[in-house]
C-alpha cells in the first residue's frame, strides 16, 4: 500500500478535549475523528486496527466453541417490554419509532434479542449448552461521553451469552470465556487486571471484570499482594473488629446534643472518635425480589446502621437487598419515617422500618447514636442489648489499607477501565421471556444463562494508551495497522526500485507494508512514521544501497537502535520476526 493513496491526515494540534493519550493519538495519527459528542468516524488506518481487535476475538470466541451471530442493532421494543427493561432502562437506551408508529430500541446490550432467537429454536436437552455471540454496533444515550472511543455513545461490543441445562456446564462455559478474555487481552498486548465484581440484584452468583490501570479509569480497584483483587462495589475485607460482651456496658442513657447533625460535630462535641459512633442511614429500595416489610409496589423504605468512621457501599446494600437499586431517602421521608429530623436516626428504638446492620455494629457494645428525637443522642447503646437487627451484612465500602480478606496483608487501590465483563446472569431472561426445553425425561426445564461483553473501540484505545511515548503510538505486532513502514530517503532511482521491491517481497510473504512514497522532506516521514506507530521502519538509503552488499537500515518502533539487512535478506528476515511475534499466543 503506498501512502499517497492511503486516506493519513495526522494532525499537529489535537481538539481542546483530547486530555488523554489515546484520544490524542487517536486524532493526530488520522485514525480517527469525531462527528458530534461521543460519535466518531475511524478513518482507513484506524479502521485496519479496529478489524484485528475484532479478528483477535473472534479467533478466541471460536475456540471455545461461540457461534457469531449477526442480529439488526434496530430491535423491536417489544422484547424489550417482556423483559421488563423497557421500564427499568432509563434515558441511556435510545428508543424511536417508526412511520407506523411502532417502538423500537437501537440496541444498548442484547440479552433480549439472543434469548428470543434461543427461545424461538429450543427445544431438547441435546442443544445445550450453546453460547452465541455478536461484534456489532451499540448505542447508549452515556451522560458524559468522554475521552474519545473509551466512552463513546456509539460503540462496538463484543457480546456473548450462553445458555446451560445446569450450574456446572455454565461454570465451565464461564471459566472458559474468562480463559479467552485473558487470551484476547495478551494477544493485544494489554495488561489487565481481572477483578471480581458486583452480580448485582438479579441472583447472578459470579462476575468479573477486566481492568486496566488508568488515572482516569472510572473504577476503583482493591488489590492485595496476594492476588486478592476486587472492584470497590464488590470488594469485601477482614474484619477489624473484636466481638465484646456489653455485661459491663452502664445502662444506655439519653444525652442533649444541641445543633448537632453530622458525626463530625458530634465527636467533637462529645471529644470522641468517629468509631464510637453508630451511623444510621435511611434508603428507599426498589424492585427487591426479598420481602421487605412494609415494602409496596416493589418499593421499601430501610434503616441502614454502621460504624460511624464508615461508608455504606450502596452496590453491596442492593446486592444483598437482591434489589435493582437504592438511593438515600429524602428528607422528607426520613423525617417522616423516624419521627425525628434528619440526622437523629438511630437504631435503638426503631421500630417504622426494618433495620439492616453492617458486621461492624455487631461489635458496638458501647456507642452513640441517634435517639429518634430532635437534639437527642444516646450513649451506652449495646448491640443487641439495646437494639436487634432484622438482616446483618457486609455493606462497608472498603478503602485503602482495609486488611485483605484472603492473606490480612494490606489492601491499596488504583484505578482502573473496564474492558471486559463475564457474568453468570441466572434465569433473568429465560424466566421473563418464557425460555424452555425438555430433559432426558421429556420434562420440561427452564436454561440457566451466562453473558460475556468486551468493547471493541476501548480495547483498542487501551492498547494505544498502555503504548505509546511522547513521538507517537508504538503499536504491538499483533493490532498494528500496517507491519511494516518502508522510508526511502527519496523516491526515486535506485532508492525508489529497492523500495518497491522490499515490499513486493514482503507482500508475497504476507506482510502487511505501507510504502512512504511521498515526496517529503526524510524528517517529515521519519516523524510520521514514529507517530503512526508501525512496528518496523525500514530505510532505504543512497549510502547503503552503495554498500558493496547493498543494505536497509531497520528500526524497531519501541527499540532505540537501529540494525541493518542486507537488501536480499530483508524480506525473508523480517516476515520471520514478525511472524514470531503474531504466533506468539
Ligand atoms: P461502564 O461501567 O464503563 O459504563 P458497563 O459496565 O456499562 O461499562 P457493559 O454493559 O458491561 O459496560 O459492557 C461491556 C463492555 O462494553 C465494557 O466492558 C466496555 O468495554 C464496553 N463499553 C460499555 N460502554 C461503553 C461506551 N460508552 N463506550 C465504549 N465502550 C463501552
Ligand atoms: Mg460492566
Amino acid at each position: 500500500m503506498n501512502y499517497s493513496h492511503f486516506f493519513i491526515p495526522t494532525l499537529r494540534e489535537v481538539p481542546a478535549d483530547a486530555v488523554i493519550a489515546s484520544h490524542r493519538l487517536m486524532f493526530r495519527a488520522g485514525l480517527l475523528r469525531k462527528l458530534a459528542n461521543g460519535l466518531f468516524a475511524y478513518l482507513p488506518l484506524g479502521l485496519r486496527s479496529f478489524r484485528k481487535v475484532e479478528q483477535i476475538i473472534r479467533e478466541e470466541m471460536s475456540a471455545i466453541g461461540a457461534l457469531e451471530l449477526k442480529p439488526s442493532v434496530v430491535v423491536p421494543a417489544e422484547l424489550w417490554k417482556e423483559s421488563g427493561r423497557w421500564d427499568s432502562m432509563g434515558e441511556s437506551m435510545l428508543r424511536v419509532k417508526n412511520r407506523l408508529d411502532n417502538d423500537f430500541v437501537v440496541s444498548p446490550t442484547a440479552e433480549e434479542v439472543f434469548t428470543a432467537i434461543v427461545r424461538d429454536e429450543l427445544s431438547s436437552y441435546r442443544q445445550l449448552p450453546l453460547a452465541l455471540y455478536q461484534i456489532n454496533t451499540k448505542f447508549r444515550d452515556e451522560i458524559r461521553p468522554r475521552y474519545g472511543v473509551m466512552r463513546g455513545r456509539e460503540f462496538t461490543m463484543k457480546d456473548a451469552y450462553s445458555w446451560h441445562a445446569d450450574e456446572q456446564s455454565l461454570d465451565d462455559t464461564y471459566n472458559a470465556f474468562g480463559r479467552a478474555y485473558r487470551q484476547i487481552f495478551k494477544r493485544c498486548g494489554l495488561s489487565v487486571i481481572p477483578v471480581k465484581a458486583d452480580s448485582g440484584a438479579m441472583g447472578g452468583s459470579g462476575s468479573e471484570e477486566f481492568m486496566v490501570e488508568s488515572d482516569v479509569g472510572d473504577n476503583t480497584l482493591l488489590l492485595c499482594k496476594c492476588g486478592y483483587a476486587a472492584n470497590v462495589e464488590k470488594a469485601a475485607c477482614a474484619a477489624d473488629f473484636k466481638i465484646e460482651s456489653s455485661a459491663n456496658t452502664p445502662a444506655i442513657e439519653k444525652i442533649d446534643t444541641p445543633d448537632i447533625k453530622t458525626i463530625e460535630e458530634l465527636c467533637a462535641f462529645l471529644k470522641m472518635q468517629p468509631q464510637s459512633f453508630i451511623k444510621t442511614l435511611i434508603y428507599r429500595v426498589f424492585n427487591s425480589e426479598l420481602e421487605i416489610p412494609g415494602s409496596k409496589d416493589r418499593e421499601a423504605f430501610v434503616a441502614v446502621a454502621i460504624r460511624g468512621d464508615l461508608d455504606v457501599n450502596e452496590v453491596k446494600l442492593a446486592a444483598v437487598l437482591k434489589a435493582s437499586e437504592v438511593n438515600l431517602a429524602s428528607d422528607t421521608d426520613v423525617t417522616r419515617l423516624t419521627n425525628a429530623p434528619v440526622g437523629f436516626a438511630g437504631p435503638v428504638g426503631l421500630t417504622s422500618l426494618p433495620l439492616i446492620i453492617d458486621h461492624t455494629v455487631t461489635a458496638m457494645n458501647d456507642a452513640v447514636t441517634g435517639a429518634l428525637a430532635k437534639d437527642l443522642h444516646y450513649k451506652h447503646a449495646a448491640y443487641e442489648r439495646d437494639f436487634k437487627a432484622w438482616m446483618i451484612e457486609d455493606i462497608r465500602t472498603v478503602k485503602i489499607g482495609d486488611k485483605c480478606v484472603q492473606c490480612g496483608g494490606e489492601l491499596y487501590t488504583k484505578m482502573g477501565n473496564e474492558l471486559g465483563h463475564i457474568f453468570k446472569l441466572g434465569y433473568k431472561y429465560t424466566r421473563s421471556m418464557n425460555v424452555s426445553y425438555l430433559d432426558e425425561n421429556g420434562k420440561s426445564q427452564m436454561p440457566t444463562m451466562g453473558c460475556y461483553g468486551i468493547g471493541v473501540d476501548r480495547t483498542l484505545a487501551s492498547v494505544i494508551e498502555e503504548h505509546n511515548d511522547e513521538a507517537g503510538i508504538i503499536w504491538p505486532v499483533s493490532v498494528a495497522p500496517f507491519h511494516v513502514i518502508i522510508v526511502p530517503i527519496k523516491y526515486d532511482g535506485a532508492m525508489k526500485e529497492a523500495a518497491d521491491k522490499l515490499a513486493a517481497e514482503l507482500t508475497k510473504l504476507n506482510i502487511e507494508v505501507l510504502l512512504d512514497d511521498r515526496n517529503e522532506r526524510p524528517g517529515v516521514k521519519f516523524n510520521d512514521a514514529d507517530l503512526t506507530g508501525i512496528p518496523y521502519r525500514v530505510v532505504v538509503g543512497d549510502k547503503g544501497l552503495a554498500l558493496s552488499t547493498p543494505q536497509v537500515e531497520v528500526k524497531r518502533r519501541s527499540e532505540k537502535e537501529n540494525f541493518m539487512l542486507d537488501c536480499d535478506k530483508a524480506a525473508a528476515e523480517l516476515a520471520e520476526r514478525i511472524k514470531e511475534e503474531l504466533a506468539k499466543k
